[in-house]
């Protein structure tokens, strides 16, 4: 896999419109960067939020998943983050995709992935984008619900259908159940109405929740699957198709779940229940690129909180915020992640007093200060628990973990541009020259 890896990147690296990739450590990346900023200068966009992305951590998690999961074949869920070096990436490495739409099927086409490994996984699709996968080929597509059949039937009716079920999503974060997922009492009418239409149902999916902390969750799926697998030859169907669906915990997760549990449940139980003619996909998100990126954001910014005598009491014991930090990053742009995606999202001190000071321990006094996004809505508020040395305006801020479905859905309310990424490799097996 390393040696394919190797050269298929080797003829990505032809493109000349791509960004560069370095191959610095992350620390030398936010350095340099900052190293080639002016504080002086008006340049605005040296002084804008930046994220380095580390695309030998998205290559690692790869081969992790190949070693640990073997038998199950990963569609990237390309809405958790679709950055174009990803996705080059992950296309090179032999990855399927997930795509929810037009415009991603239509981006995934134009890296040259075959139709073939593309599913298009959004059970409730608008009718011109079911055609569009009609005459793009691609053919496997979710569905949960009678009326989806019919739509499927008039506008795509070679289309491998694959029936999404609901399982229990109560352990995770996302409860992607509310909204999509059919019952196991619908599925038997379901699997009628598909045979009385002469639809194409090749298998079931299912999806445990993003964000999922138990990783029994896969293991109960994977048995309810095999329910609607049997019932489905009283309707003349013979599946031979599993999708086990996203929710696997990204590399930074070491508590609680982790993908060594999930993939040594979900692994067995599938061996378990599945013959090897059943072919076994995931489609996987926040697991490829959850801890790749490190988002650094400057202090704009700061307010002293003059507190009363009863709270100077209460802040003597570090109970009340200091200080209001204001970046030029916030809930409307990456930290969208805080309302959408329930993170919690922690600064780290990057650059102070012109120290630089990425994963050091600092020896400075801390207190309690709350972290605000550049815009004017009061609900752009990164955190009201923040423990931070004294920073000026002219600071950095640092975030790790940053690479799931946060710049992905950020907006440019209030004019605020979205953060630039600037590219790195890691790992030595993925060299990128341009
Ligand atoms: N598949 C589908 C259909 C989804 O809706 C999602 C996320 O919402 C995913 C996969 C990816 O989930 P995760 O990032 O938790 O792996």
């Amino acid at each position: 896999l390393k040696m394919r890896a190797k050269a298929q990147m080797a003829g990505l690296q032809s493109s000349k419109s791509l960004p560069q990739v370095h191959t610095l450590p992350i620390a030398d990346m936010l350095a340099a960067r900052l190293a080639s900023f002016d504080p002086e200068s008006e340049d605005a966009e040296a002084e804008n939020a930046f994220y380095v992305a580390d695309l030998g951590e998205v290559y690692r998690q790869h081969l992790r998943w190949k070693t640990l999961l073997p038998r199950i074949e990963p569609f990237f869920a390309m809405k958790c983050n679709p950055d174009p070096m990803v996705m080059r990436l992950l296309a090179s490495l032999g990855a399927g995709f997930d795509c929810a739409s037009k415009n991603e099927i239509q981006s995934v086409l134009d890296l040259g992935v075959d139709p073939s490994r593309i599913i298009y996984a959004n059970p409730c699709k608008q009718n011109s984008f079911v055609k569009y996968a009609y005459n793009n080929n691609v053919r496997m597509m979710t569905f949960d619900n009678a009326e989806e059949l019919y739509k499927i039937k008039r506008f795509h009716p070679e289309a491998q259908l694959v029936l999404r079920i609901l399982t229990d999503d109560s352990k995770s974060l996302c409860k992607l159940g509310l909204k999509f997922g059919a019952p196991l009492d619908t599925t038997a009418s379901l699997l009628a109405t598909a045979q009385g239409l002469g639809l194409d149902v090749i298998g079931i999916s299912f999806h445990v929740g993003s964000g999922c902390f138990d990783a029994n969750a896969f293991g109960e799926a994977v048995i309810r699957a095999r329910r609607v697998f049997d019932q489905a030859k009283d309707y003349g169907f013979d599946f031979k198709f599993l999708d086990v669906g996203g929710g696997f915990p990204s590399a930074h997760v070491t508590e609680g779940i982790t993908f060594e549990k999930v993939a040594s449940i979900l692994g067995s139980t599938v061996d378990a229940h599945f013959g090897p003619e059943v072919r076994v996909i995931a489609e996987p998100g926040r697991y490829y690129v959850g801890s790749a990126f490190t988002l650094a954001t400057q202090v704009i910014a700061r307010r002293t909180i003059q507190h009363d005598a009863d709270q100077a009491l209460d802040n003597a014991r570090n109970e009340n915020p200091s200080h209001m930090y204001y970046i030029n990053d916030g809930m409307y742009g990456s930290f969208n992640c805080i309302m959408f995606d329930h993170q919690v999202c922690e600064p780290h001190v990057l650059l102070r007093d012109g120290e630089f000071a990425y994963q050091q321990e600092l020896m400075d006094r801390r207190s309690l200060a709350s972290v605000w996004g550049p815009t004017c809505d009061s609900i752009d508020c990164i955190t009201s628990k923040a423990s931070l040395p004294l920073m000026e305006s002219g600071d950095w801020l640092y975030f790790e973990n940053m690479g799931a479905y946060t710049i992905t859905a950020a907006s440019q309310f209030n004019g605020f541009k979205k953060s630039e990424i600037l590219y790195t490799t890691t790992e030595q097996e993925v060299t990128f020259h341009f």
